[in-house]
């Protein structure tokens, strides 16, 4: 016997019918790049949306079509958050810290034919748009004009009509796309339906999970550029909380300042983010008054042991860790105690929440070696498998190869953990060779080819070194050619405009050799163990 329930559709359109219907009057804020706080409600955002759709449409943007931002964190990126799902189109939001070549690269793999981008950030557009293809470039001021041939964003919203309807898409439509690092080379892309995304934030938005509502304010830190933002700003729309948004090039005294005069609830980032709002806080203790801030949610990296203590013993600040990745909308787990676990001594009931945690709703986990299920025993490492209701099942486009996905229905995360008895995930490694430097990612084995092409260079490594400030960064080991000399300041030079200026190593070690597996390959793991304390960082 089939249910008799209506085919409801999980879509973030029926999410932005809730927040304007039932939460239209709860605050969205953005700081401006000179300071200045615009204040909007929801209502007012969607409606402003439902004009950007409106507008796109006449643009020629149809369901299914790619539609690029390239924006900072503020009111106006959240317009186009709501705006391209609304018309069935795909957000597809491109991440500002890569190089140029990638940024062109992705935009062609996408085939995004509008971008949307800040008017700051008009000379990183400049670097690539020769490579994409874009057919409308709209441009987001603060006041000054838009300059000839792109669009001005406020001039196209006010073309725009609210009442405009569209389509309901279905559910298994595509929403939104996010970038992944890869691990050898170019990017891979994840495509999110609508239903994977209402159910994302379903499932963060429970009690034991964020545990969101219409008396939260949600100050959203993490880069809409980067994994939805975590999925804040459907999160917060679908339970009606407020938002804030810290606008560009967002500091740590900023972020405090607007947890302050918004009364900001909840808020969550990497932990590069929070090391220098404990720094800011240590600094200036009672400045800030951040008595309304119930939980501050760290994740992206590992949550260093001082950072969580730090907030917690001197700031009385409430600290939960979390995993998550790209390819699952991204939050996977947050480190939420039972009662169970909450009834622990102290010290057992701290290492508990140092854990990764549990997982969300209709998030499975399991942990695997070479001969299968490992026991949940908290101690037997191998690597995390997941599946459930907002993890992709492959990566869009033709090329991409399947060996991230099970044939029975897991993804592979490349994450090496343990789970614990209570079903407590903890990361201890990973397998993908790439090193998370404050949240964003860097190719080892981009810069490993790249030293390799110097002509002094005869073999070179490059490996995650734990770091105080920014999590990780790299570390090159270099062994160089018979008879030939050069020196770090040479090499570094040489592949510098290759890449971001942030990926470049911080240090260049020159070895006899490299450690190597008993089938040749560089044993990078040999590399890290004995570097772990070169940055001060272990
Ligand atoms: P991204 O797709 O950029 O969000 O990166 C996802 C990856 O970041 C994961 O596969 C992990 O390697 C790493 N990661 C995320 N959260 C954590 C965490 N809490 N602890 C350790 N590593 C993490």
């Amino acid at each position: 016997m089939r249910g008799l329930t209506m085919d409801y559709q999980l879509t973030l359109p029926a999410i932005a019918r809730r927040a304007e219907s039932i939460f239209g009057e709860r605050p969205v804020v953005s700081r401006r790049a000179d300071g200045a706080l615009h204040r909007t409600t929801w209502s007012a955002t969607l409606r402003r949306a439902r004009r950007f759709a409106s507008a796109l449409h006449r643009l020629g943007v149809r369901p299914g079509h790619r539609v690029a931002t390239l924006c900072w964190n503020h009111e106006r990126h959240l317009e186009a958050y709501f705006a391209v799902p609304l018309l069935g189109a795909v957000l597809h939001t491109l991440n500002l810290r890569l190089h140029p070549d990638e940024l062109g690269w992705i935009a062609r793999h996408a085939e995004d034919r509008v971008v949307m981008v800040d008017a700051s950030l008009l000379p990183l557009l400049e670097t690539f748009r020769e490579r994409a293809a874009f057919r409308h470039v709209i441009v987001v001021t603060d006041g000054g004009a838009a300059p000839p041939g792109t669009l001005d964003y406020e001039a196209l919203l006010s073309s725009g009509d609210e009442a405009a309807e569209f389509p309901e898409p279905d559910e298994r439509d595509a929403a939104a796309m996010c970038y992944t690092s890869g691990t050898t080379g170019r990017s891979k892309a994840v495509v999110y339906s609508h239903r994977a995304l209402v159910l994302h934030s379903m499932a963060t938005a429970m009690p034991g999970s964020f545990s969101l509502g219409p008396a939260d304010v949600v100050l959203a830190v993490i880069p809409m550029f980067h994994a939805n933002a975590w999925g804040l700003p459907f999160t917060a729309a679908l339970t009606g909380a407020g938002l804030v948004f810290p606008g560009p090039h967002p500091g740590p005294a900023a972020l405090l300042e607007l947890c302050h005069t918004e009364r900001v609830t909840f808020s969550a980032g990497v932990p590069t983010v929070w090391l220098g709002v404990l720094e800011v806080l240590d600094a200036c203790p009672g400045v800030y008054d951040l008595s309304a801030l119930r939980t501050i949610v760290i994740g992206g990296a590992a949550a260093p042991e001082a950072l969580v203590r730090g907030l917690e013993q001197r700031h009385r600040l409430h600290v939960a860790t979390s995993w998550g990745m790209t390819e699952i909308a991204p939050v996977g787990t947050l480190g939420t105690l039972t009662p169970e676990g909450a009834a622990l001594p102290p010290a057992e009931r701290h290492a508990l929440r140092m854990k990764q945690g549990l997982p969300g709703a209709f998030l499975e986990m399991r942990v695997r070696n070479e001969r299968g299920d490992v026991p949940r025993d908290g101690l037997t490492p191998g690597e995390l498998e997941v599946r459930g209701a907002y993890v992709a099942s492959a990566y869009y486009g033709p090329d991409e190869p399947g060996d991230w996905f099970t044939a029975d229905g897991w993804f592979r995360t490349g994450d090496i953990a343990t789970i614990d008895p209570r079903g407590y995930l903890e990361i201890r490694d990973r397998t993908k060779d790439l090193i998370k430097s404050g949240g964003e990612w860097i190719s080892s084995v981009a810069l490993e080819s790249a030293l390799m092409g110097h002509p002094a260079v005869a073999e070179a490594a490059v490996v995650a070194v734990p770091h105080p400030r920014w999590t990780e960064r790299p570390l090159a080991a270099v062994v160089l050619r018979e008879g030939k000399l050069v020196t770090p300041e040479e090499l570094l030079a040489s592949i510098e405009g290759r890449f971001p200026r942030w990926w470049l190593p911080d240090d260049v070690l020159f070895l006899p050799e490299i450690p190597r597996t008993s089938t040749g390959k560089f044993l990078k793991s040999a590399l890290r163990d004995t570097y772990r304390g070169h940055y001060g960082g272990a």
